[in-house]
C-alpha cells in the first residue's frame, strides 16, 4: 500500500476525540511486525483508548530518531458537503475529517516507518497516540512508558505545517475560576449588596481587570511569536432571573510565550483574582509547554536541506497552536514538520494535497536515512 491508499484507508476509520480509537490504532498495528510493536490500551472515563509504539532497535540508543502522530480527529461539524470518510480527490486535493490534521502526517510517517529494512545505527519509534484533539491522554501516557535519557532524542511532529519548519510553538493553559456568593432574592438586593453577594458580579469585576492585562501585553510584541493572549472562553453562573447568584465559574485560555513560566502565570492570576474575591478558587485545568528548537541542531540543519532539496521550502515558522512538542521536548530536540495545510485544521471539507503527502513521505525517508 503506497501512502496516498493508506491516506485513504486512515480518512475511512472514523477516530473523531468523542469516541474510542481502537480501529485506527489496531489497523497501524497491523501493519508491522509483532515484534517491533505494542499496543497500550488507555482509559478515559467510559472510553478505552490505544496509544500504539513502533519501535526499531538500533545498534545504538544513545540518540534516538523519533516520529510523533495523533490518531485522533476533532468531532464532525455539520458543514460537510463531501463524505468526511471517503477520501474523495478533486483537483490533487483528498478531502476528510483529519485529512490535513494529521492522517496525512501519519501515512507519511507509517510509510516511511514501512520502508525500513536492516538495523537502524540508532534506535527509532514511531508514537501514535490517542486523545491529542481533547485531553492529551495519550502523550500523557507516552511521557510514562517511553525512557529516553538526557534530552538525547531527535523529534518529528507530523502535524501540518504545509511543508515548512516550525520551530517553535506557545504554551497553552486552561484555567477555571470559581466565584462564590450568597443567594438572596433580587427583590432585596443594592447596588453595595450585588457588589458584596453577587458571584456574577465578582467575576464580572475579574473579567475587567483581566482584560486591562490583556490590552496592555498587545503592546509588547516578541518578534517570532507575537503577544501572550488571553481570553475568557467560559461563563457559568446563576440559578434564577429572580435569585442572587450565589455560585459564577470563568474558564480562561491563556497563550504563553517560552520566556513566560506557567507556575508564575498561575500566581500572577491569582493575585488578580485574589485582590476582587479572595475566596475565589482558581485552578489550572491543564498546562501545555511552549516549545522553541535551536536552529543550530542536527535535526533542524538535515530537515532544512532535505526539506530544500525535496520541497524546495526554506520557511521557518512558529505555530499559533499547540502540539505535542510541549509534551515531548524533554526527550530532546522537537521539530513540527509535515504535509498538510495548517488552515484546513479542525474545519468542514478538509483537505490535503496529495503532492505533499508523498513529498512529505519522502523527507522522513531521507531523514531517517541521514540521522540513524
Ligand atoms: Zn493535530
Amino acid at each position: 500500500m503506497d501512502e496516498i491508499a493508506l491516506l485513504k484507508k486512515l480518512i475511512s476509520l472514523d477516530s473523531q476525540c468523542t469516541k474510542s480509537n481502537r480501529a485506527i490504532a489496531f489497523f497501524i498495528a497491523s501493519l508491522f511486525p509483532k515484534k517491533n510493536c505494542l499496543i497500550t490500551k488507555l482509559k478515559k472515563g467510559d472510553l478505552d483508548l490505544y496509544n500504539v509504539t513502533v519501535k526499531f532497535t538500533g545498534k545504538n540508543s544513545s540518540h534516538p530518531l523519533i516520529f510523533s502522530g495523533h490518531t485522533d480527529t476533532v468531532p464532525l461539524t455539520n458543514h460537510w458537503t463531501t463524505n468526511p470518510f471517503k477520501g474523495n480527490v478533486k483537483k490533487g486535493n483528498i478531502f476528510g475529517l483529519g485529512a490535513s490534521d494529521m492522517k496525512a502526517g501519519l501515512a507519511s510517517i507509517i510509510s516511511a516507518a514501512l520502508s525500513i529494512k536492516e538495523t537502524p545505527n540508532q534506535d527509532i519509534y514511531f508514537l501514535f497516540d490517542a486523545d491529542e484533539e481533547d485531553a492529551c491522554t495519550g502523550g500523557q501516557a507516552f511521557l510514562k512508558t517511553i525512557k529516553i535519557k538526557n534530552r538525547a532524542a531527535q523529534i518529528i511532529i507530523a502535524e501540518p505545517t504545509d511543508g515548512c519548519l516550525i520551530i517553535g510553538q506557545k504554551g497553552a493553559m486552561d484555567m477555571r475560576v470559581s466565584f462564590t456568593g450568597q443567594a438572596l432574592h433580587s427583590s432585596k438586593t443594592s447596588g453595595s449588596k450585588n457588589k458584596k453577594f453577587n458571584a456574577i458580579y465578582k467575576a464580572a469585576a475579574a473579567i475587567n481587570a483581566l482584560q486591562k492585562l490583556e490590552l496592555k501585553w498587545e503592546k509588547k510584541s516578541n518578534q517570532l511569536f507575537g503577544a501572550p493572549t488571553q481570553a475568557v472562553c467560559q461563563i457559568n453562573g446563576g440559578v434564577a432571573s429572580n435569585v442572587i447568584p450565589d455560585s459564577c465559574q470563568i474558564s480562561i485560555n491563556r497563550r504563553f510565550l517560552p520566556k513566560e513560566n506557567p507556575k508564575k502565570i498561575l500566581e500572577q492570576l491569582q493575585k488578580i483574582i485574589h485582590k476582587i474575591d479572595p475566596l475565589a478558587k482558581v485552578t489550572a485545568r491543564f498546562i501545555g509547554e511552549s516549545n522553541l528548537l535551536d536552529t543550530r541542531s542536527l535535526i533542524f540543519q538535515k530537515a532544512q536541506d532535505t526539506g530544500w532539496k525535496i520541497l524546495r521550502k526554506k520557511k521557518v515558522i512558529v505555530a499559533p497552536y499547540w502540539t505535542q512538542a510541549g509534551n515531548f521536548k524533554r526527550w530532546g530536540d522537537c521539530l513540527i514538520w509535515g504535509p498538510g495545510k495548517i488552515k484546513m485544521a479542525h474545519r468542514a471539507n478538509e483537505y490535503c494535497p496529495l503532492k505533499q503527502v508523498r513529498q512529505m513521505t519522502l523527507c522522513y525517508k531521507n531523514l531517517i536515512k541521514q540521522l540513524t
